[in-house]
């Protein structure tokens, strides 16, 4: 059985293709720059064939045309026909409250992906437009929407609610939603086999660190917390999103003259790692390099990042009444010795003791534990696949499950 994944943004296209038999993907790519000069297309097949073309695509109509054209091309595609293709499986950032599950498409999902935009703007309109290029290019082939809202449905009011007014609540929908929702299930579930313990009688604190940072507390497979809001600017320090801030800090600003886009710009773009750290860059990476040189303000930017954290990983491990493991994920989770050689010491207090040696041999792509046997609190590393986790959750909803 063959599924597409198709993650699509305001500028671009990803997708991978899976045969589900085995969970191979044998292509993979993205179209960038789509509606913006010079377009391009990069293309990789499982055999390490690739390619990149400057291609001419207006809208994500075009640009999934040419991924099928590649697809089935003899010479460098996986199939030889799309009907092969059984099903679309669309990451979807924003589901809001209707939605607990992936779901199949049909006009209502697509109108509860709509009413969503305005808590989504700048994902939710072009995950819609994916979802209706397929329509349009796989005539009759099921969509299947996997929202990164969704796993955190389970939250209870006193988590998800804001302490206004509820009719803002009630009529305008301002509660937390939390996002990487799909990152957060697709760890949870791989740390329950790993771990050899059943999900219902696990409790994990899953830590997804990327460019956007977020942290859930999961019990039993059900969402406690989630450290992101009624946005993906709440909680953790991040790249280039300050994460948790008073909310007077916004009054403030506009009484100081700043317009709304403007104070959106700087806690989205140009705040968290990038506003602090004084080193130009958004990127783990370059914070480490900066901090091992012994740069001061580095040096801040970190500490704050790793504080955060603490205090988000401490809060949960309260609020589960105990856990049985934290998990790190993302790009800095999975590959930073570094900064899981600060965080995990300062979790000694919960019974969470690092193993110096395991973190320096845990390999990337590899799941391993970084305590060290003693401790009550396990510390694993997971990687996590979204892709693999969209196209599990579309073969799902395909047998009805
Ligand atoms: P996204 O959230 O966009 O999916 P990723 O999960 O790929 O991003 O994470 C990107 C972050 O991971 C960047 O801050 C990057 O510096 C960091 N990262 C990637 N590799 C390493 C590494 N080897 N050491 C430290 N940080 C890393």
């Amino acid at each position: 059985m063959k599924v597409l994944v198709l993650n699509s943004g305001s500028s671009s296209l990803k997708f991978q293709m899976y045969k589900m038999e085995n969970e191979k993907v044998l292509a993979k790519g993205i179209v960038e720059r789509i509606g913006l000069d010079k377009p391009v297309l990069k293309y990789e097949r499982h055999d390490g064939v690739k390619l990149q073309e400057t291609i001419a695509v207006k809208n994500h109509d075009d640009a999934l045309r040419l991924i099928c054209q590649k697809l089935v091309d003899p010479e460098q595609g996986v199939m030889k026909s799309l009907c092969e293709v059984e099903a679309v499986g669309h990451r979807v950032v924003h589901g809001g409250e209707k939605v607990s599950q992936p779901v199949k498409v049909d006009e209502g999902v697509k109108a509860i992906i709509r009413d969503c935009c305005s808590l989504a703007p700048l994902h939710n309109p072009p995950n819609l437009s994916g979802i209706e290029a397929c329509e349009h290019v796989f005539k009759g082939t099921p969509n299947v929407a996997v929202f990164d809202t969704a796993f955190h449905q389970t939250m209870p009011a006193e988590s998800y609610l804001y302490a206004i007014p509820y009719e803002y609540y009630t009529k305008y929908g301002i509660r937390k939603y939390g996002f990487h929702g799909t990152s957060h299930k697709f760890v949870a579930n791989s740390t329950a086999e790993f771990l050899k313990t059943p999900m219902e009688k696990l409790k994990l604190i899953t830590c997804h660190l990327g460019n956007g940072c977020s942290v859930a507390a999961i019990n039993g497979g059900n969402v406690l917390d989630t450290s992101m809001g009624l946005t993906p600017l709440m909680g953790l320090v991040m790249g280039t999103r300050c994460g948790d801030i008073d909310p007077g800090v916004l009054l403030h600003l506009s009484k100081l003259g700043m317009k709304t886009e403007e104070i959106d710009a700087l806690l989205n773009k140009k705040s968290g790692i990038l506003g602090v750290a004084g080193i130009n860059s958004s990127d783990m990476r370059d914070l480490e390099h900066a901090v091992q040189e012994g740069k001061a303000q580095a040096k801040q930017a970190m500490d704050m990042f790793i504080h955060r954290l603490v205090f988000y990983v401490g809060a949960y491990h309260t609020l589960l009444g105990g856990a049985d493991a934290v998990v790190f994920t993302g790009g800095i989770g999975e590959n930073s010795e570094f900064v899981r050689g600060l965080i995990v010491p300062r979790l000694e207090a919960i019974g969470c003791r690092l193993d110096n040696a395991a973190n320096h041999k845990a390999v990337r792509g590899k799941a391993g534990v970084i305590s060290t046997p003693e401790s009550t609190l396990k510390a694993v590393v997971m990687p996590t696949n979204e892709e693999l986790m969209i196209a599990r959750e579309t073969v799902r909803v395909l047998r009805g499950a």
